[in-house]
């Protein structure tokens, strides 16, 4: 069984009117017997997970050939997913994002400073 971090965050989120989409229920429509040939489940978990501009691209390539990336991305949106690429997408605090912010010094706000 695959529990994911969105689970250990909210309890009691696969049930009642405002239930989320679980990856079982993503994977359930590619079928069970299948569900391990899809491209994250042969693949380096961790580049789904990564900080690397390079290997979140390399994330979201596997997802371009995946047959239940549309689901993905809907189960992904609804759980609020807080990080990772879902359905080839970036996610950060349950919102796709572009890319992610690098590490560094904030640009300059010129407002702040009457410049
Ligand atoms: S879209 Fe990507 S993360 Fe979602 S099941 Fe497919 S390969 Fe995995």
């Amino acid at each position: 069984m695959t529990v994911l971090f969105s689970e250990l965050l909210v309890p009691g989120w696969a049930e009642g009117e405002d239930a989320k989409i679980g990856l079982d229920a993503v994977t359930g429509i590619y079928g069970d017997e299948n569900a391990f040939t899809l491209p994250c489940h042969n693949s380096n978990p961790e580049v789904f997970f990564s900080e690397k501009s390079e290997e979140i691209a390399y994330a979201k390539s596997l997802c371009g050939g995946c047959p239940v990336k549309r689901e993905c991305l809907q189960g992904a949106l609804s759980r609020e997913e807080p990080c990772g690429v879902w359905g080839g997408e970036l996610f950060e605090d349950g919102q796709v994002i572009a890319a992610k912010r690098m590490p560094g010094r904030p640009r300059l706000n010129r407002e702040l400073i009457g410049a």
